[in-house]
C-alpha cells in the first residue's frame, strides 16, 4: 500500500522532497492490462519513475526546437491573453507560455505530474506556476474563472475512455472560455495506426532516439503504447485510438463554430503521414 507523509519515519520525514515522493508509486495495471479501459487510470500510469523518464522522454530542448512557435503563433494571432494548461504534465507548455508573456494557470489530474511542473518552473527560468490539481470531467469545480483560450496538448485528450467523458470535458472546455475563446487540442494519429495495418505501429524515437515509443497492443478501443528508456525500464500508457474526424466532430457538437485540424511533423521517424494531428478550435 502507497504510504502517506504521515507514515515516513522521522529520518524520511525530515526531508520529503518532491522528487522522492513522486518516484514510490509505480504503474499498476492488474492482472489484464489490456481490459484497463479507463477514464480514470491515468492517476496511476503517471506516478513514480514515469514521472521522473517523462522529461527524458519529451526533452525540452529538442522539443522546443522541433515544436517551434506554432501554438504561441496561434494564441498570438487570435489575441490570447488569458490561458488555462489543462494537461500540463511536466510543464512544458506552461513554462512556455509564461516565457512568452502569457497568464497562465496549470491544471493536470495528477498531483505527481504538478509536483514535477512546479519544480521545473523554478528550475527552467525561475518561474511560479499557479497548479490546480483538477479533473477535466469536474473542471469547473475546481478552477475558476474565464479564459481566452485552453490548450490541451501531447496526446491528452486520448486517456478518455468513454465518449460520455469526452463530451462532458469539451463542454467543460467550453464553459470555461470567453465568447470569442479558443481551444487547442492535440492527438496521435490513430487513424493511421488503425487503418494501415502494422507497417504504421511504427517506433517513435524521441530524445535523441534514446527513448523509444511504440504501440503494444491496438484495437478499436485500445491503443497500448510501451516506453522504454536507456537503461531499459519500460512504462507503459493505456490510451483511447482517437479517429480524427470524430474528435473534429465531438468538438462541432459540443458547440464549436471553426475547426482547423493540422497536421504536424514533430517526430523523428517519418512514414507520410503525420504523427499528430493538432485542432485548433473556435468559440465565436
Ligand atoms: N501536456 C503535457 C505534455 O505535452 O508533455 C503532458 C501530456 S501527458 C501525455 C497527459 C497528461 O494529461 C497527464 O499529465 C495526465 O495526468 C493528464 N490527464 C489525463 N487525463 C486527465 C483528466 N481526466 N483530467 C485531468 N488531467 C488528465
Amino acid at each position: 500500500m502507497a504510504k502517506s507523509v504521515d507514515d515516513l519515519t522521522s529520518d524520511e520525514a525530515g526531508s520529503p522532497d518532491t522528487a522522492d515522493l513522486v518516484a514510490r508509486e509505480e504503474q499498476v495495471f492488474g492482472e489484464n492490462p489490456l481490459e484497463v479501459r479507463e477514464s480514470d487510470h491515468y492517476t496511476h500510469e503517471y506516478v513514480g519513475g514515469f514521472v521522473e523518464k517523462w522529461d527524458d522522454l519529451i526533452d525540452w530542448k529538442k522539443r522546443y526546437e522541433s515544436e517551434g512557435s506554432f501554438f504561441i503563433d496561434q494564441l498570438k494571432a487570435r489575441g490570447v491573453k488569458s490561458v488555462l494548461d489543462v494537461a500540463t504534465g511536466t510543464g512544458f507548455h506552461s513554462v512556455r507560455l509564461l516565457e512568452e508573456g502569457f497568464e497562465a494557470v496549470s491544471a493536470d489530474g495528477s498531483p505527481q505530474m504538478l509536483a514535477k511542473a512546479f519544480q521545473n518552473g523554478l528550475e527552467y527560468g525561475g518561474h511560479i506556476l499557479r497548479v490546480v490539481h483538477a479533473d477535466w470531467r469536474w473542471l469547473n469545480r475546481d478552477v475558476h474563472g474565464e479564459y481566452d483560450a485552453i490548450i490541451c496538448l501531447g496526446n491528452s485528450f486520448t486517456h478518455l475512455f468513454s465518449e460520455r467523458d469526452r463530451r462532458k470535458t469539451l463542454a467543460e472546455f467550453y464553459a470555461m472560455l470567453k465568447h470569442d475563446g479558443v481551444l487547442i487540442i492535440d492527438q496521435r494519429n490513430y487513424d493511421s495506426i488503425l487503418d494501415d495495418g502494422f507497417s504504421s505501429k511504427h517506433t517513435y524515437y524521441y530524445a535523441g532516439e534514446d527513448v523509444s515509443a511504440e504501440p503494444d497492443y491496438v484495437d478499436e478501443g485500445l491503443a497500448r503504447f510501451k516506453y522504454t528508456f536507456p537503461d531499459k525500464s519500460e512504462f507503459f500508457l493505456n490510451m483511447y485510438p482517437l479517429r480524427k474526424n470524430y474528435v473534429r466532430r465531438l468538438m462541432r457538437e459540443v458547440g464549436f463554430q471553426r475547426i482547423d485540424t493540422y497536421g504536424d511533423f514533430q517526430e523523428t521517424y517519418q512514414e507520410g503521414e503525420p504523427d499528430f494531428y493538432i485542432h485548433v478550435a473556435e468559440k465565436k
